[in-house]
């Protein structure tokens, strides 16, 4: 191998699909960070927002992110058996950027029509360009883990340029602008793509094979789906069609739950799976409910914390106001200073062969998570005695959340690759990522609710959150005694 053309010692195609997943990241955290703050923003000052109320806007942020990570899931059957990979992944930047660019106009009109295009690119790009780091090694080559590290290092670089510009001048200049600047984003990720495509060689370049006609069948279902799917679109936005959000959110929580199940039970009974099979399959079903719990508190940081940030937290710094958004840069660089000092944990661990199970980190992090809301909990009691609190709160908040990111992110994604049945590889991604559509939209559904009624509602639902993440995590801890086969 030419050990010149590597990027930190992995093939050089990484390079190219670091730097796509860091600019799409950037886009798709910079403008999430301004979203809610756009939709419950005053009509009137100097950057005027939509003026929705907190239910309802909680409830499209929550639609929103469920949707980019349920379309994960038509965007792998898509690259597998049309586009292939790579191609996916360039058809999808390209509607990402298109999106941000529909939400940079600064109408009220087109705003759905951005967010839309920005779930059907992210559908496009996100579980794809995931499967091409690993089809960057062959078989055996034990880089593929550390290619998925630095992989995820990406995606925090890119997150931290989103909030640092996207904020800034979507909070500071106008919104349309934050939108502008994660439209520009994604077209450097665009470009970059273009021209380093061709250093990823064939990973990710055919789609799988099958006879030319079963293909041409396939892309019929495929536009016929499109067509119905933008007619629908078009009625609700044309108005034919009223839509109550939380409704929406309400039932598509139940639809993603139910199919999320269904296929698991598929899985079980169906695919001819074998004893150990199966039992690696319960495995991953008691993750998969870990993760959508995990998510459901991780993405009220965009959402109620957000919120809390703008509404009672003092974002002073000697005499600077800074953007409500910047807070959020806590995550990836927490995310960054304790990666190596987990993986060293687990490492050292290992050695002593008392290295954590799976569903015994899991745990960790949900409790990591119960943790951050304790903490959220001490937050909101000193507003309501005297608003707004010191912004250590939100800090301390987000510090807990990312420690439990660290112990259960990155590995779920390696778990489900690692422990799912073989022949399933391909969708094994796409159920990773309906754990987070899952979690998202909860998320959206429970940040209405905390913020109905002010500061005096938030308390009761973070209470319930911290409830359930502690129901879950003991079941995991006692069922990582029961469970013993797969050790990560
Ligand atoms: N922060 C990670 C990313 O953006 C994981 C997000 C998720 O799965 N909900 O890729």
């Amino acid at each position: 191998m030419n050990t010149s053309n590597t990027f930190f010692g992995h093939p050089i195609g990484l390079r190219t699909l670091f730097l796509t997943e860091m600019w799409e990241r950037m886009s798709y955290y910079g403008m999430r960070a301004l979203l809610v703050l756009y939709m419950t923003g005053a009509v009137t000052g100097f950057n005027p927002g939509l003026g929705w109320s907190q239910v309802e806007s909680q409830a499209i942020y929550g639609i929103y992110s469920g949707m980019v990570y349920f379309m994960v899931v038509p965007g792998g059957w898509i690259a597998d058996n049309i586009l292939g990979h790579q191609k996916a992944v360039l058809i999808g930047a390209l509607i990402i950027a298109l999106g941000h660019f529909t939400l940079a106009i600064p109408i009220e009109q087109t705003f759905f029509l951005g967010l839309i295009f920005v779930v059907l690119g992210t559908g496009l790009l996100k579980g794809n360009i995931s499967t091409i780091v690993g089809q960057l090694y062959d078989g055996q080559d034990d880089r593929r883990d550390s290619g998925y590290t630095i992989f995820y290092m990406s995606i925090n670089i890119g997150s931290t340029l989103g909030f640092l510009i996207c904020s800034y001048l979507g909070e500071k200049i106008g919104w349309h602008w934050g939108f502008g600047a994660a439209g520009i984003g994604m077209t450097f990720g665009v470009i970059q793509y273009i021209q380093h495509r061709h250093l990823l060689g064939d990973a990710g370049m055919h789609p799988n094979d099958m006879s030319d006609e079963k293909r041409k069948k396939y892309s019929n279902y495929l536009k016929f789906s499109l067509v119905a799917m933008f007619m629908v679109i078009g009625a609700g936005l044309f108005g034919f069609i009223v839509i109550d959000p939380r409704f929406f959110a309400e039932q598509f929580a139940y639809f993603l739950t139910i199919v999320a199940g269904l296929y698991f039970l598929y899985l079980f009974l169906f695919a001819g799976l074998n004893a150990s099979e199966r039992k690696n399959l319960i495995l991953l079903f008691l993750l998969f409910i870990g993760a959508a719990a995990f998510w459901s508190g991780f993405d009220q940081s965009a959402g109620s914390l957000n919120i809390f940030a703008r509404d009672y937290t003092d974002l002073s710094i000697s005499g600077y106001q800074i953007p409500v958004g910047w807070l959020q840069f806590a995550n990836p660089i927490i995310v960054v200073l304790f990666a190596p000092i987990f993986a060293g944990i687990w490492a050292q661990l290992a050695r002593k062969n008392l290295d954590p199970s799976l569903p015994l980190k899991f745990a960790i992090g949900l409790l990591f998570m119960a943790l951050s809301f304790f903490v959220m909990i001490l937050a909101v009691n000193l507003a309501i005695e005297s608003s707004p609190v010191g912004m250590q709160w939100l800090l301390l908040t987000y510090l807990f959340q990312t420690w439990g990111e660290l112990a259960l992110s990155p590995i779920g994604l390696s778990a489900f690759s690692r422990y799912g049945p073989k022949r399933y590889m391909g969708q094994m991604f796409g159920l990773w990522f309906l754990a987070s559509a899952i979690g998202g939209v909860l998320a959206g559904l429970l940040g209405g609710e905390a913020l109905d009624g002010g500061l005096e509602t938030i308390s009761p639902i973070f209470e319930f959150m911290i409830q359930y993440y502690l129901v879950i995590a003991i079941a995991l801890i006692v069922l990582s005694f029961v469970i013993k086969t797969a050790k990560d």
